[in-house]
This record gives structure tokens, sequence and C-alpha cells, in this order.
């Protein structure tokens, strides 16, 4: 009986890249895979995602990994390098390396290259974590313009810190900023985020940069990727490998934390946090077994967590599916559960997982 397993629904996945280029049309797609595809699984994310331009990855190792497995689509570092010594394998590889600080641009100066790599000169507009200054704009770009070692067209990128929240007025002031900045430029920009996609039309310039969102999760607060038309990609299910009563008044699992007033069942089901599922998650988080809502309860263990079937008038019986997260139950409400969000959840999801993939063309 196979317990944990992360289904990964491939026309989910194509369906949700046509859902964004109806979103943002006329922008180039620069599809995000860091993290292992946000847990869904590099490689093969990469080879059903051919409909867009690129790739984004945060490591090295992640975009070697994507040449390994035989893709050789247009590949972004998205902090670019990190040693002088990783430029020739950014060359070798044909990566494109976001360029955010002075180090950067001295070792690509530097370098002895046959051939030029392409850039993105990323600007912090308010987000305060990779960027050069606004300021700093006008040299950086001009020393990237004249340096052999780089290719012609520069990209323009910045990145949005609360674009999440529709009410924030911190995405208008930072689409400003770069907006100034950059229209004196005949050069490609990008500044969208998935939520900048959804929540920010004037953002999507000539490339979105969308993660979440491909993977049919919705970035903004309170809302779920179907209210976008997203369709979820992973469902995580394991199986009810006991069925017991939990009398009145005692409680479950490590440290009793819970107890039921009433005498109840408990199905106990395969999953804890030694396959990615959140210890925090609350008593009350819910899981689907039998097309029904049922709730987790006492503290969430290794391997395994205990749901309150009541009185168990759904006939749950040991082997049942227990959906835990996926198209009948958004990993985004679980996340809220669990005091995260949905980003950390799917990347946490461990190797212990078996992964099947569905629907491939
Ligand atoms: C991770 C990342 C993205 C994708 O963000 P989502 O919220 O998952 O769409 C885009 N740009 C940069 C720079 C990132 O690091």
């Amino acid at each position: 009986m196979k317990l944990a397993a992360a289904e990964i629904d491939l026309s989910a996945l194509t369906h949700n890249l046509r859902c964004i280029k109806s979103i943002a049309p006329n922008t180039k797609v620069m599809a995000v895979l860091k993290a292992n595809a946000y847990g869904h699984g590099l490689v093969t994310i990469a080879q059903h995602l051919q409909g867009a331009d690129a790739f984004a990855v945060a490591r090295i190792d992640e975009a070697l990994a994507l040449r390994a497995g035989g893709l050789t689509n247009p590949i972004v570092l998205l902090e670019g390098f990190f040693n002088a010594g990783d430029i020739p394998i950014l060359l070798a590889n044909n990566f494109q390396a976001v360029i955010h600080n002075e180090a950067q641009l001295i070792a690509l100066e530097q370098a002895q290259l046959d051939a030029p790599i392409a850039v993105w000169l990323k600007v912090d507009t308010g987000m305060h974590r990779l960027g050069i200054e606004p300021q700093e704009l006008e040299l950086f770009y001009n020393r990237l313009k004249s340096s052999a070692n780089v290719k012609s067209h520069i990209h323009l990128m910045t990145h949005f810190s609360c674009a999440d929240d529709q009410q924030n007025p911190k995405t208008s002031q930072q689409i400003d900023t770069f907006s100034h900045l950059v229209d004196s430029k005949q050069e490609q920009i990008c500044l969208a985020n998935s939520a900048g996609i959804i929540g920010w039309p004037k953002s999507h310039g000539d490339w979105i940069r969308p993660g979440l969102m491909l993977y049919g999760v919705s970035p903004m607060v309170d809302q779920v990727g179907r209210e976008h038309g997203l369709q979820p990609v992973m469902k995580l299910t394991t199986k009810v490998i006991a069925i017991r009563r939990l009398p009145a008044n005692e409680p479950v699992g490590y440290g009793g934390r819970w107890q039921s007033s009433k005498d109840i069942m408990l199905a106990v089901v395969a999953m804890g946090y030694g396959d990615g599922y959140p210890r925090h998650a609350t008593s009350g988080t819910p899981v689907i077994i039998k097309g029904q809502r049922f709730s987790i309860v006492g503290s969430v263990s290794m391997d395994m967590i205990t749901v309150d079937i009541g009185d168990n008038q759904a006939n749950v019986q040991i082997g049942d599916e227990v959906e835990m997260w996926g198209p009948n139950l958004p990993v985004e409400e679980v996340a809220k559960h669990a005091g995260t969000i949905p980003y950390e959840l799917l990347c946490n999801v461990t190797p212990r997982v078996s992964y099947e993939y569905l629907n491939a063309k």
C-alpha cells in the first residue's frame, strides 16, 4: 500500500501557464522553478513548461540540474553568480545572470571570456534585499554596456515586497520608481512575481516571473488559486492506517494537547512532519476522507496524524485515501492553519513522499 504520495497533475500545470498568459498577454514568461519547482520536481516540471520563454532558478546547481536533464531553454539565475569562478560555468551552459551588486560587476568586467553573457540588472525599488540603489543605475548600466563580456541588451528588473496585499500602496510606489528610472532606456523590463501578475497589471512589463501561481496556488492574502482561474498541481495524499476509539476526556498524542468532551472515533493517518506536513498545523486543520472534511487533532508527529472522525458516520476504513491538500482542499487554507504560507508547505515536501506524474502529454 502506497502511503504518503504527491500526485502532480501536469495538465493543471499547462492550464496554469495558459491562464497566466491570458492574465498578462503580450509579455514573455520566465517560469520560476527554484527549490525543486516549489517541491513539484524540477526537471519534469520544466519539461512540461515548454510554453515558457525562459526558466528562472536561484542557484547554479539548480540550473545545472536542468541542463543535465536535457533542457536547453534559456535559464536566468535570479541571484546571478556568487564568485568570479562561477562565470565560466555560466558561459559554458548559456545561463543568464541577474547582476545586483558591485562585486559581481567587477568580476564580470575582469573575466577573460570568449563570448559575452546575458545579464539582468536588478534595481532595489524598496524591497531592500537584493539590487543596486536607484541612483546607481546609470553607472552600472553604462559599465555593463561598455563591457565586452556582456551582451548588448541589458534587461532591467526589480522585485516587489508587498504585492500580495492589494491595499498596500508600496507596490504602486515601486512601479513608479522603476518606471521613472527605466523610461529612457530601450531595454526589456521585468517586475512582476505572481502577486504582481494578479494584483498589479501596470507591472506586467516585457517579462513576468510567475512562481507560485504556476503551481495553481494564490499568492494573494486570503485568496485561493481557483479564484484566479488556477488549478492546484499538487495533491498530497496518504492512507488511513488505523481506526480507534478515543474515550471522552482522554488526551491524544505527544504532550496530550487535545481531548474531546465525548467519546469519538479517531483515524490515524500516515503523514507527518517527516513527509513535510507542517508540525505547527493546529487541531482543527482540515483533511478530506471519502469526500468529507475532518479535523486533525493533537500534535502532528513525524509519521502520523490523528483525525477526529466523530462517530464515523462516513464509514472511514483502514486503507482509505486522505487528501492533506490538493484540488479539494487548498494548500493556502492548510498554510493558514499552520501559521505559514503555501510556498513553505510546497517546498517542504520531503523525499519520503512518492511522486506520481499524471496527465503527461
Ligand atoms: C521566487 C521569485 C519569484 C517568483 O515569486 P512567486 O511569488 O512565487 O511568483 C519572482 N522573482 C524573484 C526574484 C524571486 O526570487
